[in-house]
Formats: C-alpha cells, structure tokens, sequence
C-alpha cells in the first residue's frame, strides 16, 4: 500500500496554491474515475486535494446568455437543469447516457473532462501502455481493439476518449476556464483535449497546477434543435461505439446551420468539421448526409477489431441528422 496524503482546501487561491507547492499531487472531485486509477495502480500521486469544498457548484445564466457551469455541479444536476434542457437538449441526453444515476450523482463537471481512456491494456499495470508508461509500447495495437479509436490515432495510442458530455460541449462551443497562481485563463474546447501524437501521456492543454473552474456555453440557437445519439453494447452503462452529438437548422430545405461531434470513434472529442463543410448550404438530404459522412471518416483508420465503425458511424451520422429535420419522425 502506498501512503497518500489529504487536504481539503475551502477556496479555489488555497487549492491552486497547494498544487502548485506539491509536485506529485491531483485534484479530487467526484473521485469516479481517479479512485478507480490510485486503486488499481494506474495512477499513485502523493496527495489528493479534495476540492469539493470549494464554491463552484453553481449553473447561472449570464447577461448574453451564456451558461456557465461550475466545475463541480455534479452530472446529474446538469442534465436535469431546465436551461440545459431546453437550450441544448444534446447536452442532458449525452449526460443521461454516460454511466449510472450512482455515478452522475459523484460525478462533476471538470472531473467528466479529465476522464481517461477505458483501454483495458491501461487498467492492466502488466500490459505495455504509452499512456501509462512512456516509451513502454501499446500493447493494443497487437491486442483486440473493437473498442478503440479509427479517427486521431498514432503508432503509440489507438485509445478512445471515454466522455459523452465532452462530446457535446464540442458540438456546443464551450469554453474551459482554469486558474492556477498565475492567474485565469480560458480555453476554447476544441483546444483542450489533445490527439496522442508522440506523447498519449498529455491528454490536455490543461497544466499540472491548473483547477478547472467553470465552463461556459455559449447561447446557439441550433442547439436547441439538437440531440445525442449513442451506439453502444448493451442500453445502460456502457461506453459508446459509436456516437453523435448534432444540431440542425433547416431553411427551404436547405441547412442554414449546423455543429456536429463524435464520440467512440477517435482519441478525443471530435469536432466533425469537415462534415459540417459539406452539410452547410446544401440540401437537407439523404445524400448529404452520406455525403459528409464519408468526408469526416476519410482519415479514419480501422484497426484489426473496429472496421465495423466506420460504417456505424456513417450510419449513426445520418439518423441523427434525420432525426432533426423538422417534422420528422425517425
Ligand atoms: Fe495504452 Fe493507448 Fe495503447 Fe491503450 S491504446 S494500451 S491507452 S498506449
């Protein structure tokens, strides 16, 4: 058994202070993924620094609209908030989607964002892992691989980013703000996760002494025709195959506007942009939809397990979409 150290601090200068004195340290929330990774030996920090005291539970509305989330409303409140539920229905139904009622009651807003990869070659401390280990190897580029990733890979980690709610708040535009004892700073989502490249240890541009405070969404008037699909092996409590976060406004038929993610399928939140590109202006379609499919997976690249995805995927993208075309009944 390791010893680990506990402190609870009881406001934020007091947290990233204690950070950023303690080299070794985490910050602790809802604990639903990193009490999981101490236990396994995945993750051994020294400290823990419990800032669920802290005062950022708080969903308020700003003066242009904006949401802004405290990094410590749990999930559970989000999803069921009537502003999420009616300005970004996406974001309750990719919440409500992600692991048990149990869980979303611990679990919070920043710790969701932090999650990581449910590769199994990571929980097993006997199995090389880049990500765990740099520069010991990826033992699931010769393993099984139907769970991982076909879109931002590298040759040292195919794993999956597990967060449904973060694929959501890529659709969405959020933003992330941090503080650490240089002071604040904000972080627009599609900056905040990063692909493994030569170093799949670095998930996020977030610093070691950073605490994420808050993040913000913006008011899209998409959004409010928008939802979350997900494709997964079993109806509850399962990570996602494939998934679908969208939002769509149709004009004479044609699409006026709209923002669509994926989950499941790639090493971060994916911001599907090059389908967006085709999908906008252009006719409100079967074709179009298969159309920007086939643009986004271009780059995709299909492990020996998971070529069933892309298909998935392209079908997954198109009944999301025809599911918010107005009128419709899929
Ligand atoms: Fe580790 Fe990534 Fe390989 Fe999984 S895919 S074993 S997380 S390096």
């Amino acid at each position: 058994m390791r010893p680990l150290a506990y402190v609870r601090p009881l406001d934020v200068r007091e947290a990233v202070e204690t950070i950023a004195s303690t080299p070794n340290a985490k910050f602790l929330g809802g604990g639903t993924n990193l009490v999981d990774l101490i236990r396994r030996d995945v993750e051994h920090p020294d400290t823990v620094v419990d800032v669920t005291a802290l005062p950022l539970n708080e969903v308020t509305e700003l003066a242009d609209g904006t949401l802004r989330v405290g990094a410590l409303v749990r999930n559970s409140h989000l999803a069921a908030h009537p502003l999420v539920r009616t300005r970004c229905p996406m974001l309750t139904q990719a919440i409500l989607a992600g692991a048990s009622g149990q869980l979303r009651n611990m679990a919070t807003m920043g710790g969701n964002l932090l999650q990581r990869t449910r590769c199994h070659y990571f929980y097993d401390t006997a199995a090389a892992c880049n990500k765990r280990e740099p520069g010991t190897g990826c033992a699931a580029l010769t393993g099984f691989t139907r769970n991982h990733a076909i879109l931002g890979t590298s040759e040292h980690c195919i794993a999956t980013h597990p967060s449904d709610m973060s694929v959501a708040l890529s659709a969405l535009d959020a933003t992330v703000e941090v503080e650490s004892i240089r002071g604040r700073r904000r972080i627009p989502i599609a900056d905040f996760h990063v692909p493994p490249g030569n170093t799949p240890q670095t998930e996020t541009t977030l610093s070691h002494d950073e605490l994420i405070t808050a993040v913000e969404i913006p008011p899209l008037a998409v959004a409010r025709n928008s939802r979350y699909r997900k494709v997964r092996d079993r109806a509850s409590y399962a990570f996602a195959l494939v998934s679908v976060a969208a939002a769509l406004r149709v004009e004479d038929d044609r699409i006026a506007e709209v923002r669509l993610a994926l989950g499941g399928v790639a090493t971060r939140p994916w911001r599907a942009t090059r389908a967006e590109a085709v999908l906008v202006n252009g006719p409100a379609t079967e074709e179009s939809f298969a159309a920007a499919a086939e643009a986004e997976l271009v780059t995709a690249v299909p492990q020996a397990d998971n070529g069933f995805k892309l298909e998935l995927a392209r079908r997954t993208i198109a009944a999301t979409l025809r599911g918010l075309l107005p009128r419709s009944t899929a």
